[in-house]
């Protein structure tokens, strides 16, 4: 590689192998524009290292399951760091919005699973970098270890995504004066979930247009080549076997997270069970539903399928389960805005009902 790349400098207690471990880091892109390095330089034979890595960290996030982009302890640092800023700008080239998302949880895991086995004081600064309120707390309470005190206003707007699952909530969290006691391995899952937004967000389809024709052409051919896992095609209602669902007559909420399911978007636990509580109350195929949920970034079809013949009663306790009521939707930011009829009901499914009974009369 040029020489003019061999000087990353250490940045207090991230060392440069930290910034190869996490290159989200600011310090990684305050030491690239230091370096004067430019997004045409990847170009040059000296620097096919780089780019040849910048693709296959992305290569690793569409071929891993579930995605995760691979970490060598022994890799060369300058081309772990530089090879992530070029990868964004290759998943950008790509305007691909299931690369994004799925290259950005694959950094985002890779993150997580390094930061679980990370010392504290490094984890504390990978924290600060997100703006957190973050100190080392370490006390025991029964059998429960807590090594973070966490502001819980950064708590509750990171956890936001997780909060489907009961743990995450802040009624089951030690809370004591204002901050949420955290083990070690709470933050690195808190911290995967903020560095997969930062990350999704770097990502920008509009800057194809900037970057030159070299890395378009990469990009095309990796496209290309991955086609078949990419399934960019979006689904369309008629290209499903359900000719009875009729998405013209849902209820916004639902409408919603039926296009959000179909172009990928990601859906929060509650949103993924009202859109599947709701098809199955109206008939329509589990099958149906798992291919609804294939291009979400993290589908897995095995735990899609169970979860889905678990709300449909096919499992466990039996039960078939309803969508939440409309007051619950709201509660959790679902509802996107009222229409006329749903100011007369409590309920999604009662608004699909009457839109249907209304067409069939003709009403
Ligand atoms: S009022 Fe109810 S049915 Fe209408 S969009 Fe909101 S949650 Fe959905």
């Amino acid at each position: 590689m040029n020489s003019k790349l061999q000087f990353l400098g250490e940045t207090g207690i991230l060392l440069s192998s930290d910034l190869a471990k996490y290159p989200f880091l600011p310090e990684s892109a305050e030491e690239i524009k230091r370096l004067d390095f430019k997004i045409e330089d990847v170009l040059e034979p000296n620097y096919a290292s780089i780019l040849d890595r910048a693709e296959k960290r992305i290569v690793e996030a569409l071929t891993s399951n579930p995605p995760e982009v691979s970490y060598d302890p022994s890799a060369d640092v300058n081309v772990e760091i530089l090879s992530f800023p070029m990868a964004i700008v290759l998943a950008s080239a790509t305007a691909s919005d299931y690369i994004k998302r799925r290259y950005a949880l694959a950094e985002a895991r890779r993150a997580y699973n390094l930061l679980k086995i990370e010392s504290e004081e490094k984890v504390i600064e990978v924290a600060k970098r997100f703006g957190w309120r973050i100190r080392l707390a370490s006390i025991e309470i029964g059998l429960e270890k807590f090594d973070f005190a966490l502001h819980f206003i950064d708590y509750l707007k990171s956890a936001t995504t997780l909060f489907h699952e009961k743990g995450w909530k802040l009624v089951n969290r030690l809370v004591v004066r204002g901050e949420v006691y955290l083990s070690k391995q709470d933050v690195a899952r808190l911290l995967q979930e903020e560095i997969r937004r930062h990350i999704e967000l770097k990502i920008d389809p509009k800057m194809r247009s900037l970057i030159p024709e070299g890395i378009i052409k990469r990009a095309d051919s990796l496209k290309m080549m991955y086609a078949e896992k990419i399934k960019e095609e979006p689904l369309t209602i008629e290209g499903l076997a359900s000719p009875d669902i009729e998405v013209n007559l849902f209820p916004p909420c639902v409408r919603g997270l039926y296009e959000a399911a179909l172009s990928g978007r990601h859906i929060p636990h509650i949103g993924r069970f009202t859109l599947t509580s709701f098809l199955l109350n109206i008939g329509i195929d589990p099958n149906f539903i798992v291919d609804l949920f294939r291009k979400s970034a993290d589908f897995n079809e095995r735990m899609t399928r169970y979860q889905i013949e678990h709300i449909a009663g096919q499992r466990g306790s039996r039960t078939k389960y309803i969508p939440p009521k409309c007051d619950t939707l709201q509660t959790h930011g679902l509802c996107p805005g009222m229409d006329e009829l749903c100011r007369r009901i409590k309920h999604p499914l009662t608004y699909y009902l009457r839109r249907k009974r209304r067409r069939v009369s003709g009403a």
